[in-house]
């Protein structure tokens, strides 16, 4: 797997975008809060499909509680696996890398969320900012996360959910939360995909000679090793470089006044 700070990083990334061209109709952020809130969700979303092992550093990130998750989700993914595996899909000891890393879970996960908040507000949107922003702590800020202990990165989480609660005013922009978590589902898997393992996006409902769980890849040649050379000196510090710029454009005032100085500067050419 791709190492954590790249998926949240990607996730932020993503988040940053997809909130730029969300229309406000379907829950699209429209003040800078919200931007900031929805990349946040979608960096931590990022990391989501890897509580799927009781082996990954994301398992780790509420202690013992979320160990137990990730050992659940495990289980109930390699239940589906099997209830679902083609005739010559290989057998299995663990669901790691299978439900969670599909488009079904991304897009399953975006409308329980968007439900969820829809049925029962406030208590929804302060639960799933909670999630995912202790996942985006413990992606974003890994070393630190693993320095300080779950106890602390579990408190701080809360503190940020009910801060970032404050700034989501209005129904319809939290709204927006269940499309950020998919998304950044989808941009976890997108990750894993460039590997040379790679996910089996598609499935189970593409069926490849006698497989519904064949792995969607680049041609090895374009793949990248997870944790490797090109990752750590390129990938990881371009992506870095992309939310961060990003993140200044979508403060309030600043496309403008670059504009501003952009114009000036050519007036004195
Ligand atoms: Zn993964």
């Amino acid at each position: 797997m791709v190492m954590g700070p790249t998926h949240a990083v990607s996730g932020a990334v993503a988040g940053l975008v997809v909130a730029e061209f969300l229309p406000p109709e379907w829950g699209g952020p429209t003040s800078t809060a919200e931007v900031f809130t929805f990349a946040a969700v979608c960096a931590g979303a990022a990391l989501l499909p890897d509580l799927d092992t009781t082996q990954s550093t994301v398992a780790r990130s509420f202690g013992p509680a979320s160990k137990v998750l990730a050992g659940g989700i495990d289980e109930g993914s390699l239940w589906f696996y099997r209830l679902t595996r083609g005739r010559r899909d290989p057998k299995r000891r663990g669901g790691h890398r299978t439900l969670t890393h599909t488009a079904l879970f991304a897009i399953a996960v975006a409308f329980g969320v968007s439900a969820l908040v829809v049925q029962f507000g406030r208590p929804a949107i302060v639960g799933t900012l909670f999630v995912t922003l202790g996942l985006a702590l413990r992606g974003l800020a890994g070393g630190w996360a693993a320095r300080s202990g779950w106890l602390v990165v579990t408190v701080l989480a809360a503190v940020l959910a009910m801060l970032f609660w404050s700034w989501y005013p209005d129904e319809v922009g939290s709204r927006a939360l269940g499309v950020a978590v998919g998304l950044g589902c989808a941009v976890h898997c997108l990750g894993d995909a460039i590997t040379k393992e790679g996910v089996p996006f598609l499935a189970p409902f593409v069926p490849w000679r006698g497989r519904r769980w064949w792995e969607l890849r680049l041609p090895s040649m374009l793949s990248i090793r997870a944790g490797g050379a090109f990752e750590k000196a390129v990938l990881g510090p371009v992506l870095t470089l992309v939310a961060a710029g990003m993140v200044l454009w979508a403060v309030e005032g600043v496309p403008e006044a670059v504009t501003a100085a952009l114009t000036e500067i050519r007036a004195l050419g």
